[in-house]
C-alpha cells in the first residue's frame, strides 16, 4: 500500500551513479568529495549539494553507512556487519578491520553501567604501509 500524500520518489541519476558506486565488490570507503568524483566521471554536471541529498537518501534507506573518524571528513561505505577501520594520519587511506574488537569490552561496560549498549565508533589511527615505506622507517619521521 503506497501512503497517501507522500509523493512518488523521483527518479535519480545521481543516485544511481552513488548506487552503482556502492555496489562494486571491492571494499570502499569514500569521502563526499570522492563520491563528488566517482559521480562526476559519469555526469559531468553532478554538484556537491546532490551527491550530498543521494547520499543521504540512500544513508538513510540503509544501502549506505556513513561514519567519522574524527579527522572532520564523513565517510560512506556499503552498509555490512559491524567493523571498525584504522586511518593512515599521513594520507587518509582507510582499511576495514573485520568483526569488532570490542566485543569482550561492550560486557564488561554493560555489566558495570548497566547500560544496554546499542553502538560505539572506535576510531584508530595510524600509518599505512605505503606511507611507512614513503618515509623509510615504520612510520617514524626523519631525522
Ligand atoms: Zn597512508
Ligand atoms: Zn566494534
Amino acid at each position: 500500500m503506497v501512503p497517501l500524500g507522500l509523493p512518488m520518489p523521483r527518479p535519480s541519476p545521481v543516485r544511481d551513479a552513488l548506487r552503482e558506486i556502492f555496489s562494486r565488490p571491492e571494499h570502499q570507503v569514500l569521502t563526499l568529495d570522492e563520491l563528488l568524483d566517482g559521480v562526476r566521471a559519469r555526469i559531468g554536471s553532478a554538484d556537491y549539494s546532490a551527491v550530498f541529498r543521494a547520499a543521504a537518501v540512500l544513508e538513510a534507506e540503509g544501502t549506505i553507512q556513513r561514519f567519522d573518524l574524527g579527522d572532520g571528513l564523513s565517510r560512506f561505505e556499503s552498509r555490512r556487519e559491524h567493523h571498525e577501520h584504522v586511518l593512515c594520519g599521513t594520507c587518509g587511506r582507510v582499511a576495514e578491520i573485520e568483526g569488532c574488537l570490542l566485543e569482550d569490552a561492550v560486557k564488561a561496560v554493560e555489566s558495570s553501567t548497566g547500560y544496554r549498549l546499542e553502538g560505539h565508533s572506535l576510531v584508530l589511527t595510524g600509518v599505512c604501509p605505503d606511507c611507512a615505506t614513503r618515509s623509510g622507517g615504520a612510520g617514524l619521521p626523519r631525522t
